[in-house]
């Protein structure tokens, strides 16, 4: 196929030009003195992006190692742990965490709503002798386009006046939607490379306030690769306690560069500003959106219901072959039911109308029934006439 591949999955996202340049430098040595300006670099940029003030560390791993850091350096064996079903990715995170030996009380959802506040400050209420060690969110939740309302979450939890950590999975929205580690007093913030950040895959990232600290002296979940002492110890001098992921740094400090010359609130309501077009197409096809609330739809990506009696990896399938777009497929539950289109990270109104061009026709092609006009009503907001 000639012209460029639509990576509109989202995650990983499209890399842009400058920052594939900046990793294709040599590998320099990472116990060498050129690596710790590039390392603090990276790690100061990050605390911007993330905006605390505290640790920050960065793994050589995806998503899921970060995860993981998160749990074994917090929590010990048969600590009780509050998640919430709010989609495929949530449901993942509460399989480690019940693989790592923790009890979790997993509230039931319908992946189409986000984290009820009301329903954490009640059940923290609940829990008078403090039972509860953690509070695990997913900020975006990218197998359903539904965002919870962090600061909200936090509030509750002060109101129940409890002293539970909060972990909070921010991977699709870092760099994306607005976000904010210490004016949330979040405890452990979860990130990685191939979302918002612009990068291939293979970096992991926790960002840790005191408190995580401090729990994390007497936790006793084993740790060993992914225990935060010797991280935070050896990236004090710009080092690493092993191999970090050289060259990705090099396109880490690329990404911050161009988030920071974009301003991050620019990039908010850029990623705001392409989810609204993209709702507008939606609801112009006749389709519904997989979340519910208004206050929680997703600036990173949008879920699509297909109507009954249409699988929505066949339109996928379709939509890949004739035009060269990928669609993210509906995960766990929502397999065949749902499609999602991703737009985070590097991105544009051009992008975005090739994106919808595709999926229009695609249900054209794949006989989905829908109504014409979605593209248009994109495209009409997206100019100011609408
Ligand atoms: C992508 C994603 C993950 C998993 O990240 P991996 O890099 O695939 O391990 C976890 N949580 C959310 C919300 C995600 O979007």
């Amino acid at each position: 196929m000639s012209g460029r591949h639509f990576l509109q999955i989202p995650g990983p996202t499209n890399v842009p030009d400058r920052v594939l340049r900046a990793i294709a430098q040599p590998t320099i040595d990472h116990r060498g003195p050129a690596f710790a300006p590039l390392a603090r670099e990276a790690l100061d940029g990050l605390r911007d992006v993330f905006k605390t003030s505290g640790s920050v560390v960065i793994y050589p791993s995806s998503g899921t190692g970060a995860w993981e850091a998160s749990l074994v350096n917090t929590l010990s064996p048969d600590d009780k742990v509050l998640m919430f079903e709010t989609g495929h990715f949530a449901t993942l995170w509460r399989n480690m965490a019940q693989r790592l030996g923790l009890d979790v009380q997993f509230v039931p959802g319908d992946w189409r709503h986000g984290v009820d506040p009301e329903a954490v400050e009640s059940m923290l209420r609940d829990d008078h002798n403090h039972a509860i060690k953690a509070v695990a969110v997913v900020h975006n939740e990218t197998s359903t386009g539904v965002t919870s309302r962090i600061a909200e979450v936090r509030r509750a939890m002060d109101r129940a006046g409890h002293p539970a950590l909060l972990l909070v999975d921010t991977i699709s929205s870092l760099g994306s939607i607005d976000y904010r580690h210490d004016e949330w007093r979040v405890d452990v913030s979860i990130g990685c490379s191939q979302k918002g950040l612009m990068l291939p895959p293979g970096l992991g990232l926790n960002a840790i306030s005191d408190n995580a600290l401090a729990a994390s002296a007497s936790a006793r979940l084993p740790r060993a690769y992914w225990d935060w002492a010797p991280m935070i110890a050896d990236n004090a001098s710009g080092f690493f306690p092993y191999t970090p992921a050289t060259n990705l740094l090099y396109g880490l400090r690329e990404a911050i560069a161009m988030l920071r010359e974009e301003g991050l609130d620019r990039v908010f309501a850029r990623h705001g500003r392409h989810a609204e077009a993209t709702r507008r197409a939606v609801r112009a096809w006749g389709f519904e959106l997989t979340c519910r609330n208004a206050d929680e739809y997703s600036s990173s990506l949008t879920a699509v219901m297909i109507p009954d009696g249409h699988d929505a990896d066949a339109l996928r399938r379709i939509i890949l072959e004739r035009f060269d777009l990928s669609l993210g497929t509906g995960l766990g539950k929502l397999k065949g039911k749902t499609f999602r289109i991703g737009h985070l990270g590097d991105f544009n109104d051009l992008m975005l109308a090739g994106t919808l061009s595709g999926v229009e026709m695609g249900l054209a092609a794949a006989r989905v029934p829908f109504r014409r006009g979605g593209v248009l009503a994109a495209l009409d907001y997206l100019s100011g006439s609408d």
